[in-house]
This record gives structure tokens, C-alpha cells and sequence, in this order.
């Protein structure tokens, strides 16, 4: 496997270890933080807002 780095695209940071959303990377931090975030929590509607730009994104 090559040494692949990405970058977030919630957070902007590098690195190894996350999720690919759509062809996106979400590091293992923003990951975790988005799954313990609640409906309710004012940082939800952030994750939902860059989710749907990369939504957006493939669709157009
Ligand atoms: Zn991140």
C-alpha cells in the first residue's frame, strides 16, 4: 500500500487514518466527533453543511 495522505475536509488537516465519504476523507478525529455529535449540538449543522458540498459536489 502507498503511503497515502489525505486531507479533511472538515477539519483541513493531513493525515492517514479516517473514513472516505464519496471519494472525501474525514479524518478518524472529525469522524469520531461527528458520530458523538447530536442533532441538537451546534456543530452538527457544520458536519451536515460540508457533507453536502461534497454531495453537491459528485451530483453536479
Ligand atoms: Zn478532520
Amino acid at each position: 500500500m502507498e503511503d497515502i495522505v489525505n486531507t479533511c475536509i472538515i477539519c483541513g488537516e493531513t493525515g492517514r487514518d479516517g473514513i472516505v465519504v464519496v471519494s472525501e476523507f474525514i479524518c478518524d478525529r472529525c469522524e469520531s466527533e461527528m458520530v458523538r455529535t447530536d442533532v441538537c449540538d451546534e456543530k452538527y449543522p457544520f458536519f451536515i453543511t460540508r457533507l453536502k458540498q461534497i454531495w453537491y459536489k459528485k451530483n453536479a
